[in-house]
């Protein structure tokens, strides 16, 4: 399926396996690694990876930092910081939205042409996967009347159930549209 000119791929997977040009952790404000996705991406690409989430001292909620990615066989990791939900006064979706945007526009700066999302918030940050859909959704398509590189936007979900929710939204409304 497309949105505009970017292919959009929905897959069941591991991040940390993701052949692509950049990947995106769900990382925290610290930027210094955790649980969950951050902690599996920074355990396989190594200390460079952590060295260089220390010389960017941390990452506003909302916002995407990039480095190089270790020994995982991605080039780039964008790490951006996801809304816990509930928790920022209703701007938990504008946040959200922040993600997703601020990773595709810093991977087009960076003339990156395949980007593999992992579900930024759903976890241990306790945002329904339902809720994300359509923020994620308006994110790409506000970013595609500008995108310059970007060919391929892959969501990797690690479980059956945000997979077939995934599935389900994105072709209902890409046969809409
Ligand atoms: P957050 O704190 O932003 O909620 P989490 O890491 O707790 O981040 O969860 C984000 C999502 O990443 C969850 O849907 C979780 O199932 C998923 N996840 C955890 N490990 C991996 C992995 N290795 N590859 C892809 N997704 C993963």
């Amino acid at each position: 399926m497309k949105i505009q000119n970017i292919e959009i791929i929905i897959k069941i997977g591991d991040i940390t396996d993701e052949n692509v040009d950049v990947i995106v952790n769900a990382a925290n404000n610290s930027l210094l690694g955790g649980g969950g996705v951050d902690g599996a991406i920074h355990k396989r690409a190594g200390a460079s990876v952590l060295e260089q989430c220390k010389k960017h001292g941390g990452c506003a909620t909302g916002d995407a930092k990039i480095t190089t990615a270790g020994n995982l066989l991605c080039k780039y990791i964008i790490h951006t910081v996801g809304p816990i939900y509930g928790r920022h006064g209703g701007l938990e979706s504008l946040l959200l939205y922040n993600c997703y945007i601020n990773s595709l526009k810093l991977a087009d700066e960076y003339s990156l042409k395949t980007i593999s999302f992992s579900a930024i918030s759903t976890g241990v940050y306790g945002y329904p996967v339902e809720e994300t859909l359509p923020i994620i959704y308006k994110a790409i398509k506000d970013f595609s009347a500008k995108n310059n590189n970007i060919q391929e936007i892959r969501f990797v979900l690690f479980d059956k159930e945000k997979y077939k929710l995934y599935n389900s939204y994105f072709n209902a409304i890409l046969d809409k549209n």
